[in-house]
């Protein structure tokens, strides 16, 4: 195993007295680092938030990281109201971890649970989809278990996966033809078929640059689209991940190839990160340390043909025209040309969609950039229109965070808010835009990436959050699952 790896483990043993982490344990290190708080923002229990003895029937459906997370809260919050959870999946993916397949250090029974583990007690299961969402009326329909009606509604269905709007792609080629795309998962199953493929693409394209040269180089292109995204961080965190191990940094070793690959990184946009201190840190320090990384700014993926290994971009770009004397000022010309790349071994991140049930629903903004996601307050995350019903997680059609760890700052505004509606009061809890992205820089070192709607939102802001370090590295792989699994799931953070 490589040193950072090790090293980063030795000291997390040292700290926490073993990586099998029990409940207990994971408690207890809560406890040793000043509480959650240290690790992705400020927690809000739900017992310090209100409640409410009212009767009424509350549905969530989505049994994900949002669902599961509202559900906790919700049925400590509200003693007296009928919660119906609708959820077809009997397994709950930790998703965060399918990274962690890809870089070869867990493996897919370490992202599976029992998803009744995690169903409160007192809360009804509906093991189905939601096909109609109906809030004119009150009402979704199921495929198998008919009409539920609501007083309350929480839209937690996550996002879709659009592989086929990139011509020539689909999901089955994951795995084929030097194709991977670590976010490729079956929520509904339980398996995350990206995080194996892509541990498998790892070992070829190490295996590919070890026959190769430097003067005769493999080439590797990371694709990022021009949709929404969960996780914005993970198309990179594939990309460094994929070249630190050409260096020997992964967990099999060897020695350093990495001059004999070519890696590109193609994006929309001329940035590597949103929030300027962290773009800093990834174009001035990360990008230059691996040398062989160009980046190709507005090149967007749309066809692919995996037979040839080609694929075709759209390249977006603009050339000076004619001097402006009144604006002091040249003329911007927009120019879109179609770009076609040779490659060895391409990761294809999918443009990414609201699920079907939602965005054919009046329950999505109805014309704009988030036509389809839902349509909520970015504060409050009631519906604008819908008073009644309330969204967590990644189908929010708000600014920011699709991650996990912006669904666990969703939980306890989305509550409070709710209780306050069923109250009769006007929804006042608010939503700073927490999100969280832990981008693995290389094996071994994390930059722990906070932001919300006003900028850099760091937990433990006495260290420098731009920085990448191995303590990130240690508590993002032994210490979030067990966090995940013992407090999240259970609204206890
Ligand atoms: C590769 C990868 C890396 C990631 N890394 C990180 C990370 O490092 N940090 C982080 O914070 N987050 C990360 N995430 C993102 C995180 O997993 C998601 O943001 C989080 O799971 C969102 O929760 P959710 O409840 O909105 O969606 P999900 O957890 O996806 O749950 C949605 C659920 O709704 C169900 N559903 C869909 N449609 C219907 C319907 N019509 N009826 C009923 N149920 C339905 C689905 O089956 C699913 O179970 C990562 C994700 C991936 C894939």
């Amino acid at each position: 195993m490589n040193k950072k790896i090790e090293s980063s483990r030795v000291a997390f043993d040292a700290l926490t007295g073993g990586e099998k982490m029990s409940r207990r344990d994971a408690l207890k290190l809560m406890g040793l680092t000043g509480g959650a708080a240290m690790m992705m923002g400020a927690p809000t229990s739900a017992e310090a938030g209100p409640s409410s003895d009212k009767k009424a029937k509350i549905v969530i459906v989505g049994g994900g990281a949002g669902g599961i997370m509202a559900a906790a809260r919700l049925r400590r919050a509200a003693s007296n109201a009928e919660i119906t959870i609708i959820a077809p999946n009997d397994i709950h993916l930790y998703q965060p971890g399918q990274v962690f397949m890809a870089a070869g250090l867990y493996t897919l029974s370490d992202i599976q649970h029992k998803n009744a583990d995690f169903i409160p007690e007192g809360v009804k299961w509906v093991k189905d989809e939601v096909t109609v969402f109906d809030p004119d009326n009150n009402k979704v329909t199921t495929a198998k278990n008919g009409d539920i009606g609501y007083d309350f509604l929480v839209v937690a269905t996550g996002i879709a996966y659009d592989y086929e709007r990139i011509e020539g792609m689909s999901a089955d080629l994951v795995g084929k033809y030097g194709i991977s795309s670590v976010y490729l998962n079956d929520t509904v199953a339980g398996t995350a078929k990206g995080g194996e493929a892509t541990a498998q693409w790892f070992r070829d394209i190490r295996k590919a640059a070890e026959a190769a040269s430097e003067e005769n180089p493999i080439h590797v292109i990371c694709t990022q689209p021009d949709t929404p995204i969960k996780c914005g961080g993970a198309p990179q965190k594939i990309l460094y991940l994929s070249d630190d191990n050409l260096r020997g940094n992964g967990p099999d070793g060897g020695v350093d190839v990495s001059k004999n690959a070519k890696f590109s990184f193609c994006k929309k946009g001329t940035k590597l990160f949103g929030v300027p201190e962290y773009n800093k840190t990834l174009v001035e320090e990360v990008t230059p340390m691996y040398g062989n990384i160009t980046d190709k700014w507005d090149h967007i993926l749309r066809k692919i043909d995996p037979q040839n290994k080609v694929a075709t971009f759209e390249h977006h770009y603009q050339t000076k025209g004619e001097y402006d004397e009144e604006l002091e000022e040249y003329d911007m010309i927009d120019h879109t040309e179609m770009v076609e790349m040779k490659y060895d071994f391409i990761h294809v991140v999918p443009p990414m969609k609201p699920v079907d049930a939602v965005a054919n629903s009046p329950l999505g903004w109805q014309k704009g950039s988030a036509k389809g996601w839902l349509e909520c307050d970015q504060y409050t995350l009631q519906h604008r229109r819908y008073k009644n019903v309330f969204g967590i997680g990644d189908i929010l059609g708000i600014p920011k965070g699709k991650t996990g760890g912006s669904a666990r700052h969703h939980g306890p505004i989305l509550t409070e808010n709710l209780i306050s509606v069923m109250e009769g009061k006007e929804p006042k809890a608010k939503f700073d835009g927490y999100t969280v992205c832990p981008l693995k820089t290389q094996y071994g070192e994390i930059m722990l990436a906070e932001f919300n709607y006003d900028g850099v939102a760091p937990s433990f802001p006495v260290l420098d959050p731009t920085k990448p370090r191995w303590i990130w590295w240690a508590f993002d792989l032994y210490m979030l699952k067990p966090m995940y699994w013992y407090l999240m799931m259970r609204g206890l953070m």
